[in-house]
């Protein structure tokens, strides 16, 4: 047996060392090139997965793929930097469940391992009678979701929280935090190599095949001339994970629409102003919080993201255009019925995203002292959005495989939806993929 993985081994063409930064990345600390787990996708949920899935069985070998020359390069690493408390999501919900628990979760990571953060609270606040009812209804949520500590407050219990938000009503929610999301990954990243784990960086997985030896009959791919051997896979690729799905015989339904939330930054000698996480009452008919405004452990506040289409899958600006990506979204029968729909919206979000001061009157609606002067461009991310053939748009986590599908098919997983609040939920996450590869791959 071991001279058959040996003579496998070997076939395996050895990935050529890369330079990051100056810096030498090895690709792999493995002698062998065939793992019993590896995992597609080194965002936080990947390698939160990586982490657990180790940390209840040390004895497996176990690779982290990653195609960028770094982790956290997409939705990770370019976020609000949020730690959510649960209140929006739908009670019973997968979001709901895993969002409170991966709170809790991620303040203990973040101790442990010296990651800044700051529980700095949040205030969600109503600026019109019309939004009332749509704040209870939230409130309901968060007490159902066992948000812990929420109240609800009048105009003047705003003010005394934060004199600068101009609400008639809200929800403080004391327990929502930040953090750096990027960093968290590093960590667990820097978890998943003391454990034994191998990393592989600029390894785009382009290919799952069977290969010829039973003890790791999947091969991954990079389509040239890259390859390693495992025996079970996941995969957690964000804004490619439903064509990444599509490679292992999945459908390509849901589909990843990429919607790109932009950021200003508040300038620096205004980063006093203001020390807590403001919301606005989100608009019901969209999975995304709304412009709101957030302190960021590095001293910073930045106010955003809008919600706008991306015109490419990783498109970080208006000039970051795939063709056959934009049209590949176009022509998508649920991206089509949702922008018939919501084209007043659409429009909008375009307008305020070409032009900062439309962005900041909206700003301007719950916070009191911000003015244009006061404002610089901030960086941006892309939401990974699942959206259905009806154009629905998936909120909850949804993971897909096919077992009984033949040999590649049945040993793939994958997460095909993590969307916000997936940072925070993370370390809970991986604690339910980590469930689901055990029963159903008996790890
Ligand atoms: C603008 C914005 C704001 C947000 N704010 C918050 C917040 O405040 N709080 C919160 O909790 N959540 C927030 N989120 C959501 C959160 O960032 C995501 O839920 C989370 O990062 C998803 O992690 P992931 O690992 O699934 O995806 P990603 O971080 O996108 O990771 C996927 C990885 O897979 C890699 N990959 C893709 N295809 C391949 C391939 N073929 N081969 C190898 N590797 C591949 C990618 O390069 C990438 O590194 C926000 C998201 C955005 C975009």
């Amino acid at each position: 047996m071991e001279i058959t993985k040996i003579s496998n081994a070997i076939r395996f063409k050895p990935l050529l060392p890369a330079i990051v930064n100056g810096i030498l990345i090895k690709r792999s600390s493995s002698n062998s090139q065939s793992y019993d787990v590896a995992v597609v996708g080194g965002g936080i949920v990947g390698s939160a997965s990586a982490r657990e899935i180790l940390k209840r069985h040390p004895n497996l070998k176990l690779a982290i793929i990653e195609k960028e020359d770094s982790f956290a390069a997409h939705q990770s690493g370019n976020n609000s930097g949020v730690i959510h408390a649960g209140i929006y999501y739908k009670p019973g919900s997968l979001k709901a469940k895993l969002c409170v628990k991966g709170l809790d979760l991620m303040y203990k990571f973040c101790e442990e391992k010296g990651i800044k953060y700051k529980k700095s609270g949040k205030l969600i606040a109503a600026t019109c009678q019309q939004e009332i009812p749509r704040l209870l209804e939230l409130y309901d949520r968060g007490q159902k979701n066992g948000v812990k500590d929420i109240k609800l407050v009048d105009s003047k219990g705003i003010q005394e929280i934060e004199p600068l938000c101009k609400g008639i009503k809200g929800i403080w929610s004391p327990h929502t935090g930040i953090t750096n999301y990027r960093e968290v990954t590093q960590h667990l990243v820097k978890d998943i190599v003391q454990c034994g784990g191998t990393k592989y960086l600029n390894f785009e997985v382009k290919k799952f095949s069977e290969s010829d030896n039973p003890d790791f009959p999947v091969n991954i791919s990079d389509g040239k001339n890259n390859s390693i051997a495992a025996k079970y896979v996941l995969t957690c690729c964000g804004l490619h994970s439903d064509t990444v799905a599509v490679l292992s015989g999945c459908s390509p339904n849901p589909k990843i629409i990429p919607f790109r939330g932009e950021y200003l930054y508040l300038k620096e000698n205004k980063s006093n102003m203001c020390k807590i996480n403001i919301y606005p009452v989100p608009d019901p008919r969209f999975p995304f919080l709304g412009v709101h405004v957030t302190p960021t452990v590095d001293g910073r506040i930045i106010l955003g993201p809008n919600a706008v289409l991306a015109l490419s899958r990783e498109g970080y600006r208006w000039t970051d255009v795939n063709v056959s990506e934009l049209m590949g979204i176009l022509n998508y029968s649920g991206f089509r019925q949702l922008a018939m729909k919501y084209t007043a919206f659409g429009l909008k979000e375009i307008a305020k995203s070409l032009i900062t001061p439309l962005q900041i009157n909206g700003i301007q609606r719950f916070i009191k002292g911000i003015h244009y002067k006061d404002i610089e461009i901030g960086p941006s991310g892309v939401r990974a959005q699942a959206m259905a053939e009806d154009g629905t748009l998936i909120e909850d986590f949804v993971f897909d495989s096919q077992p009984g599908s033949g040999t590649v098919g049945s040993r793939v997983l994958h997460c095909r939806n993590a969307p916000s609040p997936g940072a925070t939920s993370s370390l809970a996450i991986a604690m339910m993929i980590a469930d689901k590869m055990e029963s159903q791959f008996k790890l």
